[in-house]
C-alpha cells in the first residue's frame, strides 16, 4: 500500500496536479560525498566482480567493528551476514527458520512486509496491537501471552516505522524476561533506524542489552536509512553462526549477495565519518515538530510525538463516519487517504497497510516547504469533511 499511494500520487502529478508526496520511507538527502566517491573508486579499481555469498571481507570487518563501536557486540565474520537491504536480511531470516505453521509474534503497527515475508514463508503472523494509549509499544505482558510451543520469532522494530516509537532498555529488558521464560523463541531486532533517535539516550539493542538471550538474537540493520542510500541495497545482520549459515544458504541460491560496488561504498560509509548525521537529524527533529504540531491542531486529529525514525501515525477515528464535500462518506482510513490524494493532493499511506485501522502514516522525509503545503492542504481538507 505505501508503494501503491506513492505510485497513484505520481500518476496524479504527471497529468499535471500538485501532489505532495509524504508517503514515502526514504531520507531525501544525497548520500554523503565520501560515499559516493567510494562507489566511483570501486568501479575504476575493478571492483565489479562476484563477492563471496554472506559479503566482501573488507565490509564484513567494518560490519563488526561498526557493531562492537555503536552497540557493544562481538562478532565473528562467520557470525554477520549482508543482504541486499535489510529487507533481504529479515526474508532470509523468515526462509531459513519458518516451517509451516510456526508462529512469528508481530508488534503492530508493523512494517508492511513483516507479516507477509512470514506468510510467503508458510508460517503465521501473530498480530499484536500496540495503540496510541501505549505509545505503539507491546508490553512485555502481551508477549507473554502470545506465545505458544509454535513461535518461533518474536519481531519487533525500534524506532519503528510507522509510529516513530523507541522502546527504552526497561521496556526491551521485560520482553527479555519473558523470552527467558520461552528457550525456543527467538528475537528479530531490526534497528534499521538505529541512527534516527532523539531522545539523547543511547540506542538499546537486545543482544548487548541482555547477553543471557543473544544466542538468539539476530541484530539487523542497514545503510538505507541512515547514510541515505536507500538505492544502493545494503543491509546486513550478526547473530549466532548456525543461523547465519541458514541466512547465507537461502542468499546463495537467490541473490548471490549485493552488489560488489555498493559493498565497497558501504564500507567507506561504516568506517567514515559521521558529521553529516547530526544536520540530517536537526532537520528531521524540526519537521517532526512541525507535522506534530499541524496535525494536534486539526480538530478529529490526534498525533503522538514520537522519538525516532521519520514517521508520525495520527489517529483519525474521530474522522471517519464524516462526508466529503461530494456527499462521499469516509468509512475507513483508507478512504480517508484517497480523499487527502484526490481532493488535497497529498499522498499519505493507511494505518490498515500497517495492521492497525483508524490511523495514517506521514513520512517528514521531505522538504520544510513540501510538509508546510502538506500540512496546509490536510488542514483544509479535514475542515471540509461534515
Ligand atoms: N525494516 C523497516 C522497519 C523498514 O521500514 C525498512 C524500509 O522501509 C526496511 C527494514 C528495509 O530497508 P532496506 O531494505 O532498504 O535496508
Amino acid at each position: 500500500m505505501t508503494r501503491q499511494m506513492t505510485t497513484l500520487g505520481n500518476e496524479l502529478a504527471r497529468q499535471g496536479r500538485s501532489i505532495m508526496s509524504l508517503s514515502q520511507g526514504e531520507p531525501d538527502f544525497d548520500t554523503p560525498k565520501h560515499v559516493r566517491d567510494a562507489g566511483h573508486a570501486a568501479i575504476d579499481a575493478g571492483i565489479t566482480r562476484y563477492t563471496d555469498i554472506p559479503g566482501t571481507r573488507e565490509l564484513t570487518q567494518a560490519i563488526i567493528r561498526k557493531f562492537q563501536r555503536d552497540n557493544g557486540l562481538t562478532f565473528e565474520a562467520n557470525q554477520i551476514t549482508i543482504g541486499v537491504g535489510s529487507k533481504q536480511v529479515l526474508y532470509n531470516a523468515l526462509q531459513a527458520t519458518v516451517d509451516p505453521g510456526d508462529e512469528v509474534v508481530v508488534a503492530v503497527p508493523a512494517w508492511v512486509s513483516y507479516p507477509e515475508m512470514v506468510k510467503l514463508a508458510e508460517g503465521v503472523p501473530v498480530i499484536l496491537p500496540a495503540r496510541m494509549d501505549q505509545g505503539f509499544k507491546v508490553t512485555a505482558e502481551q508477549v507473554d501471552r502470545a506465545i505458544t510451543p509454535k513461535t518461533k520469532w518474536v519481531m519487533l522494530n525500534s524506532p519503528s516505522n510507522p509510529s516513530g516509537a523507541v522502546y527504552s532498555a526497561e521496556e526491551l529488558k521485560a520482553i527479555a524476561a519473558v523470552l527467558a521464560k520461552h528457550p525456543h523463541v527467538w528475537f528479530m531486532s531490526d534497528d534499521i533506524y538505529e541512527k534516527l533517535l532523539y531522545t539523547g539516550k543511547p540506542f538499546p539493542t537486545m543482544a548487548a542489552l541482555v547477553p543471557e538471550i543473544a544466542s538468539r538474537c539476530l541484530t539487523i540493520n542497514g545503510l538505507s536509512k541512515a547514510f541515505a542510500m536507500t538505492g544502493w541495497r545494503v543491509g546486513y545482520a550478526g547473530g549466532p553462526v548456525d543461523l547465519i549459515k541458514g541466512i547465507n544458504l537461502v542468499q546463495g541460491q537467490s541473490v548471490s549477495h549485493t552488489s560488489s560496488i555498493s559493498q565497497a561504498a558501504a564500507v567507506a560509509a561504516l568506517d567514515g565519518p559521521m558529521d553529516f548525521l547530526p544536520p540530517f537529524l536537526e532537520a528531521y527533529q524540526r519537521r517532526r515538530d512541525l507535522v506534530v504540531k499541524a496535525m494536534n491542531e486539526i480538530p478529529g486529529v490526534k498525533c503522538m510525538k514520537p522519538d525516532g525514525a521519520f514517521y508520525v501515525f495520527p489517529n483519525v477515528d474521530a474522522l471517519l463516519g464524516k462526508k466529503t464535500p461530494a456527499g462521499k462518506t469516509i468509512a475507513t482510513d483508507l478512504d480517508l487517504c484517497m480523499y487527502f490524494l484526490e481532493e488535497a493532493g497529498v499522498s499519505v499511506v493507511p494505518g490498515a497497510a500497517f495492521e492497525l485501522p483508524g490511523h495514517f502514516r506521514i513520512s517528514y522525509a521531505a522538504s520544510d516547504a513540501a510538509l508546510t503545503e502538506g500540512m496546509k492542504r490536510l488542514r483544509e481538507a479535514c475542515s471540509r469533511l461534515a
